[in-house]
């Protein structure tokens, strides 16, 4: 017989006073390189599981949820039906493979500081990525992609910055400030829509996912704040869309099933025009929080993770 003491466990701290406990069937590889330590454990409820710096960064069975999420509010808030992508961060390639399932996409770039851990998910995580990195359209580039888009005058209809949190020491910490989101909108079309993992929101915890929204408030004429409950995660998870133009909280669902059978072709696994409804319609007590907020971060006060 099955019991919890038949496993070991893996343990996140979601906060210093809580946290999410994950049976380990086992590890599939675990190894430092020169950025962040990084392991994949296969776990009997999620199946394989990514972690960096002993943070869950995404897990197989909600691989579609976190990665639709992310990908599709973007895509389908840009103006014209997307050319071109950029995915900041996105180790697994999972969120590069979503990019790609738009035909009118050309060109994606993945800029991911990384490189061995992009080549271990490349070896060990082929149910995510799927093959994107080999799509003739994608280009893969290991370097700061702060670096990259200062130097880049490439211009982009969608955007998606998939970071790691910003833990101090850690490579993504000027990747969340006023001067950086300037750099992103400035590298979009005119029409063009960006996205973002912001960290959770859950009760008590409100603080980072805010202080991320007041800051884009700064550089983006629309800025739409969205969530989605992330079972791996064990919190509600913060995403926001910012865009020159279209508001994706005017989409109803109407337009936004009809965008995604026009823009795509076949549907998707979680997001349609409800599911976008749902998670654009934030609860009251976030929307105050959010009204509430006063802090923009910039380079000389970034925002730091502990
Ligand atoms: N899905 C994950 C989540 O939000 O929970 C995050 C995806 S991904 C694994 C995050 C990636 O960001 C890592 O592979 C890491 O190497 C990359 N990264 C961190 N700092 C970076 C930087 N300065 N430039 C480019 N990529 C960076």
């Amino acid at each position: 017989m099955i019991t919890p003491q038949s496993y070991k466990w893996f343990f996140e701290p979601t906060t210093n006073v809580e946290g999410h406990m994950h049976a380990i069937k086992r590890t599939v590889v675990e190894a430092q390189t020169k950025f962040q330590h990084m392991e994949i454990i296969e776990t009997p409820a999620y199946g394989k599981v990514l972690i960096l710096d002993g943070r869950i960064q995404s897990s197989q069975a909600e691989d579609f949820i976190y990665h639709e999420a992310l990908v599709h509010p973007g895509m389908l808030a840009s103006e014209r039906a997307p050319e071109s992508g950029l995915v900041i961060g996105g180790g697994e390639g999972a969120t590069l493979r979503e990019i790609l399932r738009y035909p009118t996409i050309k060109r994606a770039v993945m800029v991911d500081i990384d490189g061995e851990v992009v080549e271990l998910c490349k070896k060990y995580l082929p149910e995510m990525h799927q093959g994107a990195f080999d799509d003739p359209r994608s280009e893969t580039r290991h370097e700061d992609a702060r670096g990259y888009l200062e130097r880049t005058s490439e211009r982009f209809d969608f955007i998606t910055i998939d970071l790691v949190e910003p833990l101090e020491e850690g490579p993504a910490c000027l990747l969340f400030t006023r001067e950086f989101y300037t750099l992103v909108r400035d590298r979009l079309t005119p029409g063009g829509a960006m996205t973002l993992q912001a960290g959770m929101t859950k009760l008590g915890e409100l603080d980072f996912f805010t202080s991320i929204h007041r800051t884009l408030r700064e550089v983006f004429p629309v800025v739409a704040p969205y969530q989605t409950f992330i079972s791996c995660f064990g919190t509600p998870w913060g995403f926001i869309t910012a865009t020159k133009k279209v508001d994706p909280r005017k989409q109803d669902a109407a337009a936004i099933d009809r965008l995604i059978a026009e823009r795509m072709k076949s549907p998707l696994g979680y997001w349609d025009g409800q599911t976008h409804q749902h998670a654009f319609n934030v609860p009251k007590h976030i929307r105050a929080a959010t009204e509430a907020q006063t802090r923009v971060v910039t380079d000389a006060h970034p925002l730091i993770v502990t």
